[in-house]
């Protein structure tokens, strides 16, 4: 990959004709350009100012329902209106040159449609967590970008991030010894109104929602796959919230190596995302960790040339929209080199599934 400044050389000296540069295909800046389809909390509050913050990515569409609100952000981001689109329309992004991927931060029933939709499009997906509310959507959704050559890449900012990268770095090292057990929870107090509560909107309460980053961190902090799953869920707040999800849920999963990790998550009460990892020589706490910032990571373990223990206190100081600084560069920089993201579709698929797995254990319907 040749840098701004080789390409601009070569391209001076009439050599640009042999170099298949992504620099012409992305309008001659370089930058990647998104298409934001939803324009609800993440997207404008985190997502689009951690785009506009970043190196190699710019905002160049809008798909919205509501035409004053989408204005306002193409003024905000220099988006031409003729590239504001309507949820009917929005295949016509086919034709808009400056739009190379799509962010999809819909309501989780919706991702899988707008999804297929935007590679049908002939553009990259970046879809939100949960990658969709059943299986065979997740699967519908990697069959349509392999079949459009398009790359799909599941939100899972926490491959992304610096705490969430040391503690997994301190785990591969070893300094925690054999792994043993995680505990991780991950929940907030849902009001009444939002499409979270509704199971057609959000395919499943909060395991769906929050309990989906205790269940990846326990699989990127051990690299391994659950191979049992056990789980039970509850409703507390009869009032009318837990209609159609679930507002606890509790379950257990053991890996090959023999880690048992235990999590929780919720619809009624702020739990501050965060997991423990004990190991034989030590332990690891990142609390919070999976929040926009103030990330907080502490360990002890043993010094392996037999001193006092090691202790590690390390916070961490990036700011909101740190996390999608990183989440908009890391997947422009796939698209540009032609790398395959580390969150693929396939590791939300495997997400999906143990999801589904978690609430057959729990009598619910699987997904
Ligand atoms: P939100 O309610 O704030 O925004 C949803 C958007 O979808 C709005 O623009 C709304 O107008 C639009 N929409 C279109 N059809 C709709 C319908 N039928 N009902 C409701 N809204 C509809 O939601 P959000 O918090 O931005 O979440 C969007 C997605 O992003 C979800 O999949 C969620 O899981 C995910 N998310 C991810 C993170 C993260 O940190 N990665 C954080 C929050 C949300």
């Amino acid at each position: 990959m040749l840098t701004r400044r080789e390409f601009t050389r070569l391209a001076v000296a009439g050599a640009a004709s042999q170099v298949v540069s992504p620099l012409l295909a992305q309008g001659g800046d370089g930058k990647i350009g998104y298409c934001i389809i939803g324009l609800g909390r993440i997207s404008m509050d985190h997502f689009m100012p951690g785009v506009l913050a970043s190196k190699n990515s710019k905002i160049t569409g809008l798909v919205s329902g509501h035409r004053d609100k989408a204005l306002a952000q193409a003024a905000k981001y220099g988006v031409p209106e003729t590239s504001i689109y309507s949820y009917e329309n929005m295949d016509q992004i086919k034709n808009n040159a400056a739009i190379d991927a799509v962010y999809v931060a819909l309501p989780n029933s919706m991702h899988a449609e707008y999804t297929i939709r935007s590679a049908r499009a002939g553009k990259h997906v970046l879809c939100e967590k949960p990658m969709a509310t059943s299986v065979a959507d997740s699967m519908a959704m990697i069959k349509a970008c392999k079949e459009a050559n398009k790359k799909l890449m599941i939100a899972y900012r926490c491959h992304y991030e610096p705490t969430n990268l040391r503690a997994m770095q301190l785990i591969r090292e070893g300094k925690l010894g054999k792994i043993q057990a995680i505990e991780s929870a991950n929940g907030f107090r849902e009001r009444a109104g939002e499409w979270r509560l509704d199971r057609k909107l959000a395919g499943g309460g909060p395991l769906m929602d929050m309990g989906v980053y205790s269940l990846n961190a326990c699989r990127y902090l051990t690299g391994e796959e659950p191979v049992e799953l056990k789980a039970y869920s509850s409703v507390i707040d009869h009032d009318g919230r837990f209609d159609t999800v679930e507002e606890n849920v509790s379950w257990t999963m053991k890996f090959p190596s023999g880690v048992l990790a235990s999590c929780n998550t919720t619809y009624g009460a702020s739990m501050n995302g965060f997991y423990r990892v004990h190991g034989s020589l030590g332990f690891l706490y990142a609390e919070p960790a999976f929040a926009y910032q103030g990330l907080h990571l502490t360990a002890q373990f043993a010094d392996p040339a037999g001193g006092k223990p090691i202790m590690l206190d390390e916070p961490n100081p990036s700011k909101d929209p740190s996390q999608f600084v990183a989440e908009a560069e890391y997947f422009s920089d796939c698209i540009v080199k032609d790398q395959t993201p580390k969150t693929a579709g396939e590791e939300g698929l495997l997400d999906m599934q143990y999801m589904s797995k978690i609430y057959e254990s729990c009598g619910l319907p699987s997904l």
